[in-house]
């Protein structure tokens, strides 16, 4: 069915924190044509790469269809009795702290009332944490400390009117890329100055004015130099000080601090003083690189400090902003996701919040603790403390720190509950009981996104197979556990009302989270929700907060947190000399089962890769697109080589992408240790140390291939292509019948091979045809295989004999590596038309080659090739020819 005439339905982007709205027009057949919302607040049109691809990624690929219990198909009933008896169970023989919930910013905000409510309200205990510990508690936490509730105080306007943007820890350009796009478009009409404080060269430097590269964890000590300044500058706002309490103890802290461990000059840091003192509309954002941190709340609160000191907060263009890193992520702080807190910013260690909540839900029970913090959780399953396990919509086995260790504890866990997507997750794989969920684009509910705006996700597919929805799931486990009249819940919009009701009940205490002007709404109203950002009273809706004052604390105060510079907690030695920092690249999102369907994503950055600087490289033997083996006490990865300046010396960066699914040996997680922040209990993840060396391969490989491959190999990672798939490998011990192993990982025993080999060099190619079709090639040689690997993949079109060749033929030219993946232009065309004199800027690039023309996501890399105007100096990943 042609599904042109079908009408356009709003929605949210399911990736990132800015929330994105999106128009999705189902074509009738199973999928989805997605382009940016013009009417929503925060993208007004825009989509980056990730959002622009979501039509490929909603496919029956991979999707799991139907419960399973111990891998055998079941339906419904049965796996839900199971799930509902065993939870049950559990509680009568251990107690209800001998369960827990382990959930995900993927979850909408009614999946996640009812997972928070079954938790916390009726099971009897906290142990309901979520993914968004390793994101952003430690804003969270910061939040409280100084506001009194966990407030974001700004709005998105508020980077458009910013005489000076900080980017701390933030690498915007790739992980908010609409939210940079603005901040771009701003700099462009008003000047905008920008200053990135991050230890690495990211893209979000190439338009910044000011890189502050300082040493990792030392942002403490730079915010503390700022406050004393603005202090000796008479920079305070005298009326704004009133309004908080504590500057004293925070200044004599600050002052304390050597700003000389930020590895930074005087003359940088005092320029960057200068320019914040004198600019009095400045707004600072921060993300991971601040909140991952075993001193993530005190870095935090040392730049709420600065902005309380000046009063530059809740005022157009002024403000601290954390900007968070999952769709969903604001929604589940804001309904009680994280073991320490109740729904609607209520606490749960005051006992009349407690009672209210429990009054509300005529619960049968409330814990009057915090429940386990995520690593603290995990450990609490390894030591047999937790005996049943629900995970929703998340992956720990890859993303936890110290992830070997967290998948064995899940493994041994007595009774584990996955609902996911898919069933091809590292986690999933561990489950007794696998539940179908629907997906983003088949269910319905809330989210909110970074600057409070809640937007509806609407489903415009129906739910494959059997999958359910999440309220509902967790709803029948409720039931089936004896509580169905608190759980009888029909739709969403009948869970969004009652939530809404709550948050009137949380406003009694003088929170800031109130949506009670939702109360009443119908379900019409509901269905047809446009995106509002919060409070939402009888009144209207909300602005900025804090730009009078008004903070949450009992007082109405705010409150200047004393801090001082505390490095990491674990320092790199003469075994582990390197420090290892982790975080995302442009177009995958987290542990890519969904992004890594598209072939366009997953043409940017096809493998996982660890940057290491020329000078440690060379020191170590290291050269362009070798692989790496890193060593931290937790484990082990083998990584691409690429040799960047964009890392200082002594550090290393790696993306946290890739999983047993991907790339077995690249779960960047498994080496980073389980140290945590104190009072966030956000595990320190930019800052492991680990020991670096050239992997002794035998041998290395490139493979392309219309099904996956079985691959038994010291190393391999696999990535989408148009045409199937594309496989990097490497060994360490010799193969002597390669056609033998090949048809083995190619399952192609009866095939036609066409092959080549040179023994003197070491190289071997060979490739399988059946029907006058190539089912695969391989490629291998004793140093890492150079070949067009873009072109290879691109062109299912030659002959078994142009395959093995390597290269292109005739007219085609190889593309390169995928730089806009939007309109697919590979570096390698972008690069010759430079050279050729056609194109000398972004506007002429645009013009003749279409690329960062839809999404923008690429232009800070075109900028990029622009200013090198020559070859790439340094193979980019898997790009050894
Ligand atoms: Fe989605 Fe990109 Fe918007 Fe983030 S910036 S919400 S990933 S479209």
């Amino acid at each position: 069915m042609d599904g042109s005439n079908l009408p356009e339905i709003r929605s949210t982007c399911p990736y990132c924190g800015v929330g994105c709205g999106v128009l999705l027009r189902p074509d009738g057949a199973g999928g989805v044509a997605v382009r940016g919302d013009p009417d929503h607040p925060a993208n007004r049109g825009r989509l980056c790469s990730k959002g622009s691809a979501l039509g490929e990624t909603v496919g029956l690929d991979q999707r799991l269809l139907t419960p399973r219990v111990e891998g055998q198909d079941t339906d419904w009933d049965s796996a839900l009795d199971l799930v509902a008896d065993r939870f049950s169970q559990t509680i009568r023989d251990h107690g209800p702290d001998s369960v827990a919930f382990y959930v995900s910013g993927q979850l909408l905000t009614e999946d996640y009332y009812v997972a928070n409510k079954l938790m916390k309200g009726f099971i009897g205990s906290a142990n309901i944490d979520t993914n968004s510990r390793l994101c952003m508690a430690s804003s969270v936490a910061g939040h409280k400390r100084a506001f009194g509730t966990d407030t974001v105080p700004g709005i998105y306007e508020d980077l458009e009117e910013a005489d000076l943007v900080v980017l701390v820890g933030s690498n915007l350009a790739w992980c908010h890329p609409v939210l940079y796009q603005r901040l771009m478009a701003a700099r462009q009409s008003r000047g905008t100055k920008i200053v990135v404080i991050d230890p690495r060269r990211t893209a979000s430097c190439d338009q910044a004015d000011m890189h502050l590269a300082l040493q990792p964890g030392s942002d403490v000590a730079l915010f503390n130099r700022l406050l004393t300044r603005i202090d000796g500058d008479q920079g305070c706002d005298a009326e704004f000080l009133n309004k908080a309490n504590g500057l004293s103890v925070a200044l004599e802290a600050a002052a304390a601090d050597d700003p000389a461990v930020t590895g930074l000059s005087p003359d940088q840091i005092e320029a960057f003083c200068d320019l914040w003192i004198g600019t009095g509309r400045v707004v600072t954002i921060y993300s991971q690189g601040v909140n991952q941190s075993s001193s993530g709340t005190d870095k935090v609160n040392a730049i709420l400090n600065c902005h309380l000191a000046t009063g530059r907060i809740g005022r157009p263009g002024m403000g601290p902003f954390s900007v968070t890193g999952q769709p969903n992520a604001m929604g589940g702080r804001e309904v009680g996701g994280l073991a320490n807190m109740l729904a609607c910013h209520l606490d749960l260690e005051n006992a009349e919040h407690r009672t209210a909540v429990r009054g509300f839900w005529d619960a049968p029970a409330m814990p009057d603790k915090p429940g386990l913090k995520a690593v603290d959780l995990f450990q609490a399953i390894e030591a047999g403390q937790i005996r049943a396990l629900w995970v929703i919509h998340t992956n720990p086995a890859v993303t936890m720190p110290e992830a070997d260790r967290v998948a064995k504890a899940i493994k041994n866990c007595p009774f584990v509950v996955v609902t996911d997507i898919t069933a091809q997750t590292d986690t999933a794989r561990l489950a007794d009981v696998l539940l179908p969920a629907a997906g983003w684009g088949e269910k319905s509910g809330t989210v909110t996104n970074s600057d409070r705006t809640i937007s509806r996700q609407r489903a415009v597919l129906s739910p494959p197979g059997q999958a359910r929805p999440d309220w509902q799931i967790l709803s029948q486990v409720g039931t089936r556990m004896g509580w169905g009249l608190a759980f009888d819940y029909e739709t969403p919009a009948e869970i969004f009302r009652e939530y809404a009701a709550l948050s009137g009940v949380a406003r009694r205490f003088g929170r800031d989270f109130d949506i009670s002007g939702f109360v009443d709404l119908s379900d019409e109203a509901y269905a047809a929700l446009a995106p509002t950002r919060w409070p939402v009273t009888e009144s209207g809706a909300g602005d900025r907060f804090f730009g009078e004052g008004a903070f949450f604390h009992p007082d109405g105060k705010a409150r200047f947190i004393p801090v001082r510079h505390r490095a990491p907690a674990v320092q790199p030695d003469a075994e582990y000399p390197f420090v290892l920092n982790t975080g995302r690249i442009r177009d995958q999102w987290h542990t890519m089962t969904r992004s890594g369907l598209s072939p366009r994503l997953s043409a940017h950055l096809a493998e996982p890769f660890v940057d290491i600087h020329p000078r440690d490289a060379q020191d170590l033997g290291l050269a362009p697109a070798d692989l790496a083996e890193l060593k931290s006490p937790a484990g082990r990865g083998i990584f691409r080589v690429r040799i960047t300046e964009d890392v200082r010396q002594g550090q290393l960066f790696a993306p946290i992408h890739w999983t047993g699914e991907t790339a077995p040996s690249a779960r960047v997680d498994a080496l980073v240790p389980a140290v945590t922040d104190p009072i966030s209990g956000q595990p320190e993840s930019k800052a492991t140390r680990v020991s670096v060396a050239r992997l002794q391969a035998a041998w290395y490989g490139f493979a392309i291939s219309t099904t996956p491959l079985e691959v038994e190999a010291e190393y391999w990672a696999v990535a989408r292509t148009e045409n199937g798939y594309r496989t990097e490998l490497a060994g360490c011990s010799d193969i002597e019948d390669w056609e033998q192993a090949a048809r083995g990982w190619f399952g192609v025993p009866d095939a036609d091979l066409v092959s080549t080999s040179d023994p003197k060099r070491g190289t071997v190619r060979l490739a399988f045809v059946k029907d006058n079709k190539v089912l695969g090639a391989l490629f291998v040689a004793r140093e890492p295989v150079a070949i067009m690997r873009d072109y290879l993949s691109s062109r299912p079109d030659v002959t078994p004999a142009q395959l093995l060749a390597g290269r292109a033929s005739g007219a085609f030219r190889d593309p390169g590596p995928t730089v806009c993946a939007c309109f697919g232009v590979g570096a390698k065309t972008i690069l010759r038309s430079i050279e050729s004199g056609a194109v000398t800027s972004l506007d002429d690039i645009g013009q003749a080659l279409h690329a960062g023309t839809n999404c923008g996501s690429c232009k800070p890399e075109l900028a990029d090739l622009l200013a090198k105007a020559e070859p790439i100096a340094t193979p980019r990943v898997a790009e050894a020819g």
